[in-house]
């Protein structure tokens, strides 16, 4: 059967005749003919043979009649039925994953179509549609799980209210909206706002409440709750605390209100990502919900308050208002990831909290956007949507929304957004419409701002200056290289923020953003009394590579003058990325501007301790090999291992004398907290205590160790005995002490992984994998080993190949029980073509191995495919 031309192009199916996975078009979009006016479901749930029926109110749109098409993948259907009168034959063509009725077998009018279904949740180990976890039933329908569990117009642009009956013996059923009644063995549910299906979520398990109250702005009193087992109810709250902070932010700075009577959290053990935004019901990982100072790492309690405010914020973006189709996922998701990102730096420091987004967007995107995945923030075709949640969906769709408030600036972007909430609540959006309330609100013009969806890449940005009789002359160009299906780019509009500092250090210029939409363009600053020194694209203002050939002295000068805080570390970050490209090229010693620099950056205790932590941490070995790469030059992953511990040591041995003095004064007595302070001087704690491992072998994180009270303390220490080549005993301590508790035997496992030295990885990571305590079906336990493996960037990347063969066997293996996370960890092959001839034999041999094994996912298939650049 061919799809009618009004399929929906987010169905990636299986072409007839070759069996070859099908890319969708954004061009094939077509609005859906039916709407969907109710939807009610019932669950008898059973570990095997779970009933679901459904009653779904359609009415056809205006113009001619059309098929009704719905989704469905491995469903038993027992009984469909259109107005009562049961379907057979060719009234229910099912093939490809879409049941169809023709036309001509449809009334004219409204009708009602019932389905019931028989799925099996024990069975579905992809974790997608209706699973089990831990004995717990749970779902996850985004992006197009919900087709697992009934018949349905599975498509992000089909709206409905839904009612739900669970039937069930399990103390607790859950699902989205407000409770409509209970009883013994069952439970009502009625969500009145209109939802895609992806945002449907059931949850049945014996689960116990952490609950508290939150009263909206306008008076609605909320009951939240965080579902656990018995047992981690102690380590809910902060993750409660996060979510009230959260709601009330969401009212002050976009004047959003929550809009249920309940709010539901519930943490389960087993989930393909972080977290998911269903309406009222929000489903995470447990590891992004229990914390407490046992064992959660200031880095964990950071990653949950980020992550409990984004599902939170989802309820605006990307609920009441929705994505048309998945190609307008960075719609939902930048904006979300921006709106997470405003709410920690009104949290946390802003400063440091940019320095840490702007590490992750390059290490993350940069490294895609210049591989063989790179794709538009806006793709316009995929195969299977599961791999497009993606750093350059996500990450760099954010940046395109900083970009667009710098652009119009914070009043604009205020009204702009409530122009959005008024003009789109309930609707399935686009980008189009995002960008058209800009231009109303705003009267600009953004069809040149558009590219930054349309066009993939990195741009390189360059600049050289001259000074002559009191003018000072910035001339900047721009080109974006070629990136897969995209050989040119026209120039982009890009915000660069600017600075001019006097050569005593006083700003002459305060930060202004000039907007470049040439490919070469001049900028003057008159009247200047002397030459003064720029600081350029100050708190990286757009998502671009900065060439500059900084004469000598210059970046040395704003490591310890600039005015900017996230440009006086990346005056830091640049010298030393620089210094350990020239270390690894030409063998010179670690350079002493960059020394005193950082010496100066340590010695300054009126600077925050976390950035003076983040302004000590090197480049990682991942990122001097882009730097190279970048340069023309084949990065030796050994080479670069051995000059980063050289210039660690260099480093270290400068700093000795004040080391452990502030290693004691960092240490925070009284009680612990997990605030930003607090972990900004935890985080400046170890970093001295990894300088200190270079000079005493450990000596001291020994000790810290064993009188550690917190888990920052206990893995750092960790992490610095085993960089020493030492921590067997240690390590053995600690899974005994921890041997109970999951997240934290997860740590155990990838410490050992992160900190292996180079030659033994693959040899430690193969050990691990017979641990039995390696539960490889558990995507967190599996992440902690296969994904920690290119984290360890000279031992993935070692001249055996033997990381490269270990990762494609697992890979392999889980492919065939859950392919979205193994094409997700795909990924760490991406860089291969980076590295010299040897190794890229090896990783190819790798990569094609994955690509020969008969019954490969769809997703999986399309990784290895592009990665390789079929
Ligand atoms: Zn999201």
């Amino acid at each position: 059967m061919t799809p009618p031309d009004h399929a929906d192009p987010a169905a990636a199916t299986h072409s007839p005749d070759d069996d070859a996975p099908r890319a969708v078009h954004l061009a094939d979009y077509r609005p859906c003919p039916f709407r969907l006016d109710a939807v009610e479901l019932t669950f008898r749930l059973a570990l095997r043979t779970t009933r679901v029926l459904s009653r779904l109110h359609f009415v056809p749109v205006e113009g001619p009649a059309q098929d009704l098409v719905l989704h469905g993948e491995g469903l038993r259907p027992v009984r469909c039925a259109i107005d009562g009168v049961e379907l057979t034959g060719a009234a229910l063509q099912v093939a490809d994953g879409l049941l169809t009725v023709p036309a001509a077998r449809l009334p004219a009018g409204p009708f009602l179509w019932e389905a019931e279904v028989e799925i099996a949740p024990e069975d579905n180990t992809a974790l997608e549609g209706l699973y089990m976890s831990g004995g717990i039933y749970c779902t996850q329908c985004e992006a197009e799980g919900f087709r697992k569990i009934t018949f349905y117009p599975d498509r992000p642009d089909v709206m409905a209210p839904f009612r739900v009956r669970i039937e069930s013996d399990m103390p607790v059923l859950l699902s989205n909206g407000n409770p409509a009644g209970q009883g013994p063995g069952w439970a009502e549910w009625h969500d009145p706002w209109p939802k895609p299906a992806y945002l449907f979520a059931l949850v049945a398990g014996d689960l116990v409440a952490v609950r508290d109250r939150f009263t909206t702005r306008s008076g609605r009193e909320v009951a939240l709750a965080i579902w656990v087992r018995a047992g981690d109810e102690d380590r809910c709250t902060f993750a409660m605390d996060a979510l009230k902070r959260s709601m009330r932010w969401d009212e002050q700075v976009y004047g959003r209100e929550y809009d249920l009577d309940v709010f539901n959290i519930v943490a389960v053990d087993d989930f393909n990502m972080g977290a998911m935004e269903n309406k009222g019901l929000n489903i995470f990982n447990s590891k992004l919900v229990l914390a407490s100072r046992d064992t959660a790492t200031d880095a964990d309690f950071e990653r949950i308050e980020r992550v409990i405010a984004h599902e939170y914020f989802h309820n605006w973006t990307g609920n009441r208002i929705t994505c048309r189709d998945w190609f307008q996922l960075c719609l939902k998701e930048g904006l979300t990831v921006f709106r997470d990102q405003q709410f920690m730096c009104d949290m946390r420091s802003a400063p440091v909290k940019r320095i840490e987004d702007v590490l992750v967007l390059r290490a993350r995107q940069f490294r895609e956007d210049m591989g063989p995945l790179a794709h538009p923030v806006r793709p316009d075709s995929f195969v299977e949507i599961n791999n497009f949640y993606t750093a350059t969906v996500y990450e760099k769709g954010a940046e395109l929304i900083g970009m667009l408030r710098s652009l119009v600036g914070p009043d604009a972007y205020a009204r702009a957004l409530d122009l959005y909430f008024d003009r789109h609540d309930g609707q399935a959006a686009t980008i189009e419409d995002w960008l058209q309330v800009f231009e109303d609100a705003t009267g600009r013009d953004l069809t040149q701002f558009k590219r930054w969806y349309t066009d993939a890449g990195t741009p390189r940005l360059s600049v050289t200056d001259d000074w002559q009789d009191g003018t000072y002359t910035l001339t900047f160009a721009q080109t974006t290289p070629p990136t897969p299906g995209q050989p040119d780019k026209p120039p982009r509009v890009i915000p660069i923020a600017l600075g001019l500092l006097n050569p005593n250090g006083d700003e002459v210029l305060p930060t202004t953003v000039l907007e470049m939409t040439e490919a070469r363009q001049i900028f003057r600053f008159e009247g200047l009394a002397a030459r003064p020194i720029p600081s350029i694209l100050r708190g990286l203002s757009a998502p671009v590579v900065l060439d500059r050939q900084a004469p000598a002295g210059e970046r040395a000068f704003l490591l310890a003058h600039d005015t900017d805080p996230v440009n006086r570390w990346e005056a830091g970050r640049a010298l030393a990325k620089d210094a350990l490209a020239r270390m690894v090229a030409e063998g010179v010693d670690p350079p002493t501007d960059l020394l005193a620099g950082l010496e100066a950056v340590l010695r300054d205790d009126g600077l925050d301790p976390a950035f003076r932590a983040l302004c000590l941490r090197l480049p990682s070995e991942d990122d001097i090999a882009q730097t190279l790469h970048d340069a023309g030059r084949v990065p030796d992953p050994d080479a670069i291992h051995a000059a980063r511990r050289r210039l660690a040591l260099a480093l270290a041995t400068r700093l000795a004398p004040v080391l452990p003095a502030i290693h004691e004064q960092m240490d925070s007595p009284g009680p612990f907290s997990p605030d930003a302070a607090s972990a900004g001087r935890r985080a400046l704690r170890l970093a001295c205590l990894g300088l200190m491992t270079r000079l005493d072998g450990g000596a001291r994180a020994a000790q810290v160790f064993a009188q550690a009270d917190n888990m920052t303390e206990s893995l750092g220490a960790l992490a610095c005995l085993l960089d020493a080549g030492r921590g067997a005993e240690e390590l053995a301590a600690f899974h005994a002490r921890w041997r109970g508790n999951r997240l934290v035997i997860d740590k155990w496992f990838a410490v050992q992984v992160l900190h292996a030295a180079p030659d033994r990885l693959a040899g430690v990571a193969t050990a691990l994998t017979a641990h039995p305590d390696f539960d490889w079906k558990n995507p967190n336990r599996f992440r902690s080993v296969m994904g920690a493996l290119p984290e360890n960037h000279a031992g993935f990347h070692h001249a055996s190949g033997a990381a490269y063969g270990l990762l494609a066997d697992w890979l392999i293996r889980l492919d065939a029980v859950n392919p979205q996370t193994a094409a997700r960890m795909s990924t760490a092959f991406e860089t291969w073509r980076r590295y010299d001839a040897d190794r890229q034999a090896g990783a190819r041999a790798a990569l094609e191995r994955i690509a020969a094994k008969p019954g490969l996912s769809r997703d999986l298939a399309e990784m290895v495919g592009r990665i390789l650049g079929g």
